[in-house]
């Protein structure tokens, strides 16, 4: 992967991605502590700058769900959408409608070239079905 994006192939980067695809949706703090356990010390800094180069050339996907840290995937180039638990923020992938991309089709985009379309949709997990005395962050949000 790093090769076909004419990455030099070091071994954080190579930490990196590997964690992500293990752990799609990990957020840096994650994500540094799975690199932590192949590869030893390695500082935040090192992460971080892994992280931004990956993105930049598209290999990772960064997602960041409002009220919630960025996070990672390596599931890229499909334009696909993201279903978040308002309780306890899990994210899950949801594939586009039908087809490829419908969505990618606005129904007035302003004379935009439109070439990624991005929906979360806000749900509430089946674990937090389960759960009916949870508050979620939003009826705190409002209590306050
Ligand atoms: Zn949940
Ligand atoms: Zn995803």
């Amino acid at each position: 992967m790093l090769r076909g994006a004419a990455l030099r192939v070091t071994r954080p980067r190579v930490a990196v991605l590997s964690a992500v695809h293990d752990h799609p949706h990990a957020d840096t703090d994650s994500i540094i502590r799975s690199v932590r356990e192949s590869l030893g010390e390695v500082s935040h800094q090192a992460v971080y700058d892994v992280l931004r180069a990956l993105t930049a050339a598209r290999l990772l996907r960064r997602i960041q769900p409002s009220g919630s840290v960025a996070r990672y995937e390596s599931r890229v180039g499909d334009n696909h959408h993201h279903v978040v638990c308002r309780s306890c923020g899990a994210i899950a992938d949801v594939d586009c409608a039908v087809g490829d991309a419908p969505c990618m089709t606005a129904v007035n985009d302003h004379g935009f070239a439109v070439d990624e379309a991005e929906v979360t949709y806000w749900a509430r997990c089946p674990d937090c079905q389960q759960r009916p005395h949870t508050r979620s962050k939003q009826r705190d949000k409002e209590k306050n």
